[in-house]
């Protein structure tokens, strides 16, 4: 290896060169390397446990999974009530066992919430998983095509948040985003939620400014080709700074990212941003929002329990017959 290409030796916090004048190739720049991150809303019951292990070399050490629709209508309640399970039990024991802490929100989607016959079950289930452990937050709830039963169950999780004294995570609509996101503001103030206590997602250019000047949480989802692209969110946050702006891949069943959020951190780096901003929007900024709750803390991974994927959650453990040990995608350069 030629000296340019070879690894920098220096601790990064000893490394008196911006990651912008870095030299070397960016799969060896030590910065990324060193660098911790939380994804804020990723779908993990969609994604594989190899993915859990590439986020972690990438250095995502938290995520938090937000409860929504699963790309088909369920036809009952009990497939709700055994999703939240999942979500506060089966999903956040498999991500502790590849070194990931796992947290979710619980809500009714806003896709669903328009059967109404189904959408009064699942308000009684609410209360029941809603302050389990590892829950940061109602939602996502909000609007999909603004209709009358979605404004109605939107209101009556508010209340809900309210009431219980938690978070919410907005989901803002794909269709009518700016009147959509305006519209779910004005409720949040009218349900007596402080600003501070709601994370507005799904943010893009155009409804941004709005967002901030309210005083909510700015989230941006990185997704190809619909939400919001990495090389916009740089100028996103080159134009509005670090201060409640956060960053998410939202990566679900469709065709997204689980790396995201580490993806654009580097493209941020690369492009100009200072680092302790990256740092915000990749990682402090969840954690401020989030840890409100007092659900969610540092300590969880900085002093994480020891990995034994020997463990079983409920009888059974993440190993399908297979000795335990696989901490690194490396590990599958050889398959006996
Ligand atoms: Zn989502």
């Amino acid at each position: 290896m030629d000296k340019e290409n070879a690894p920098c030796p220096m601790p990064h916090a000893q490394c008196p060169m911006p990651h912008a004048q870095c030299p070397m190739p960016n799969a060896q720049c030590p910065i990324i390397k060193t660098m911790m991150f939380i994804d804020p809303h990723i779908h993990m019951c969609s994604r594989t446990t190899y993915d859990y292990l590439v986020m972690r070399e990438y250095g995502i050490v938290a995520v938090i999974e937000p409860a929504f629709w699963l790309g088909q209508p369920r036809t009952n309640s009990g497939s709700f009530k055994d999703y939240f399970s999942s979500l506060v039990g089966w999903e956040r024991f498999r991500a502790s066992q590849f070194g990931i802490q796992h947290y979710c929100t619980i809500g009714l989607n806003p896709k669903e919430a328009n059967n109404e016959a189904l959408a009064t079950e699942v308000m009684e289930l609410l209360p029941l998983y809603a302050c389990k452990e590892g829950v940061v937050a109602i939602g996502e709830i909000g609007y999909d095509d603004m209709t009358e039963a979605e404004d109605k169950y939107f209101c009556q999780q508010l209340a809900l948040a309210k009431e219980l004294d938690m978070l919410v995570l907005i989901h803002t609509p794909h269709r009518n985003k700016k009147a959509g996101a305006s519209k779910s503001m004005d409720r949040c103030i009218e349900y007596g939620l402080d600003p501070s206590q709601v994370v507005i997602d799904h943010n893009n250019e155009e409804t941004v400014e709005e967002v901030l000047e309210r005083g909510f949480w700015a989230a941006f989802t990185i997704y190809p080709q619909t939400k919001m692209g990495n090389a916009r969110m740089v100028e996103v946050v080159r134009k509005y700074g670090q201060d409640r702006i956060i960053v998410d891949s939202s990566a679900d069943w469709g065709i997204s990212d689980p790396l995201a959020v580490p993806k654009t951190a580097q493209l941020m780096l690369d492009r100009g941003i200072p680092e302790e901003h990256v740092r915000a929007v990749c990682y402090e900024n969840a954690l401020a929002a989030y840890s409100q709750t007092g659900q969610m803390k540092a300590s969880d991974w900085l002093n994480p329990q020891s990995v034994d994927q020997r463990q079983m959650f409920n009888g059974n453990s993440v190993l399908r017959g297979q000795e335990p040990g696989i901490k690194s995608v490396s590990d599958f350069v050889l398959i006996e």
